[in-house]
């Protein structure tokens, strides 16, 4: 590392202080960057570093609403608005008790280099709030909803900012949202993505991060001679990415081992079928149960709760080809990336954002395996919504197929990028300097072209 990308660093520690995900976050993309800046000295006369760590605006505030008991509660809501360069800030809500300003800068920080990868024109924002929607009536959650949105609805707009969902934002939380912006703004317009199909959403929304994920992982196979065909698969979660992970890797006939939740996961080495995959939906989207009861339901399945004293994740060690880390940041450290490799995994498509830490990914760029980092492997859900935004915008639906061929497309020019700039950089086989490079490139030319702003 330079010398002026450790003082850049000690800087976003001093200035940062308490926010251990964005500090990771942005030491990751310094570390790929110093190449680069080596040989373009006119990123550092221009301070795009300075810029580009630094959001554009942060916003902050109050949420009250009551429960059915007639209780109050205040909740914290955040908006953060990262990067503009190429286009409006794009990015989802994440309403998870988890969520501090530290993480949600962190996903703002990586959403601008992952938009600016799917090559259409989006910017970098990211929000959310600290309320849970596990265990609320679908009352409450339309009040928090309304809340919320009371708010955030003075600070975005489909030229402005375009928010989506992500942990804990789904179809319901997007429906209430859309519904009061709609009320307060009295404008039908896209300012939300992920919006159910009689109401502007595009079809494959839902499947997009999933789908793109595992066709991102088989771009990785295909610079081996290889497909998917017969690949044992270990995948994280059991939300949305989760799921749409698990239905695109039986399509193309891998099988897919494992699912989890935040009490633990699940094992079938029969394979998650069509079938079982139903069965999951329905208990996750609809019933809103626990990952727990398909061990009960399949007795080729069992149930391993979590442990939150031990230091590695027992999902992550078994035999398997190819792992899909689709829950949250952080869930393979180390540990779990030495058990991986140790159980002869060689591809590795994160479809959670930030799922491995730092020296987890050591290990994997250690090792040469075939890592696909967040930004560019599950660059497929804001794709979509990048795709959402165009339809609204012509006030035309397209088809599945046209959805899904574009997504497929955007999928394997991300791989073409990542490969090309990991190669010109002199690191080939390096997707991680690939796309940090590859998304940065456009959006640094961006803000020079522009000017001091
Ligand atoms: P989701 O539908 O809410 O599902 C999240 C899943 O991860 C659930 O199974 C959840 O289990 C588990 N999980 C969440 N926090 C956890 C924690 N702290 N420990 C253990 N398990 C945890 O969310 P999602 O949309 O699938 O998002 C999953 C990941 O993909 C996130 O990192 C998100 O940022 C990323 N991502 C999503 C999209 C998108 O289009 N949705 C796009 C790009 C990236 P519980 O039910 O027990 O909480």
């Amino acid at each position: 590392m330079s010398e002026y990308v450790k003082a850049l660093m000690a800087d976003v520690k001093a200035k940062n202080p308490s926010e251990p995900e964005f500090h990771q976050a942005v030491q990751e993309v310094l570390d790929s960057l110093s190449i680069v800046l080596e040989k373009h000295p006119e990123y550092r006369n221009a301070k795009i570093l300075e810029r580009i760590i630094e959001p554009e605006r942060v916003i902050m505030f109050r949420v009250p609403w009551t429960d059915d008991r007639g209780t109050i509660h205040v909740n914290r809501g955040y908006r953060i608005e990262m990067n503009s360069a190429i286009g409006p800030y794009k990015g989802g809500l994440r309403f998870h008790p988890s969520v501090t300003l530290g993480i949600l800068k962190f996903l703002a920080f990586e959403q601008v280099f992952k938009n600016s990868l799917t090559t259409l024109p989006m910017g970098g924002g990211k929000g959310g709030s600290d309320f849970d929607p596990k265990g609320k009536s679908d009352n409450e959650v339309m009040h928090f909803c309304q809340s919320f949105m009371t708010e955030l609805s003075r600070h975005i707009g489909p030229d402005t900012d375009v928010p989506a969902g992500d942990i804990g934002v789904g179809g319901r939380e997007i429906g209430f949202l859309f519904g009061q912006y709609k009320r307060l703004r009295n404008e039908f317009t896209g300012v939300l993505t992920g919006k159910g199909l009689n109401w502007g959403g595009s079809l494959i929304r839902p499947e997009a991060t999933g789908y793109g994920a595992v066709y991102f992982a088989s771009e990785m196979l295909s610079t081996r001679g290889q497909t998917l065909e017969g690949k044992k698969c270990l995948v994280s979660g059991s939300g949305n990415v989760a799921q749409y992970t698990v239905e695109k890797i039986n399509q193309l006939g891998g099988k897919a081992l494992t699912l989890s939740d935040s009490n633990g996961y699940i094992y079938d080495e029969e394979g998650i079928s069509k079938e079982k995959l139903a069965f999951v939906m329905e208990l996750k989207n609809v019933r809103r149960g626990r990952i727990k009861e398909y061990a009960d339901k399949y007795k080729s399945a069992t149930f391993t709760a979590i442990d939150p004293k031990a230091n590695h994740n027992l999902l992550w060690n078994h035999k398997a080809d190819c792992a899909f880390p689709s829950a949250t940041q952080n869930e393979i450290n180390a540990n779990d990336a030495q058990n991986l490799l140790k159980n002869k995994v060689y591809v590795v498509a994160e479809g959670a954002n930030m799922p491995t830490t730092l020296d987890g990914v050591k290990h994997f760029l250690d090792a040469g395996i075939l890592f696909g980092p967040a930004k560019a492997a599950n660059a497929g859900g804001v794709a979509v919504s990048g795709l959402e935004m165009a339809q609204n915008s012509m006030r035309v639906p397209w088809t599945r197929e046209e959805v899904d061929n574009r997504l497929h497309l955007i999928m394997k020019s991300i791989h073409k990028t990542c490969v090309e700039m990991s190669n010109r950089f002199g690191t080939p086989g390096n997707y991680v300097n690939g796309a940090n490079i590859g998304g940065f490139l456009k959006v640094a030319d961006s803000m020079i072209d522009q000017g001091l702003v």
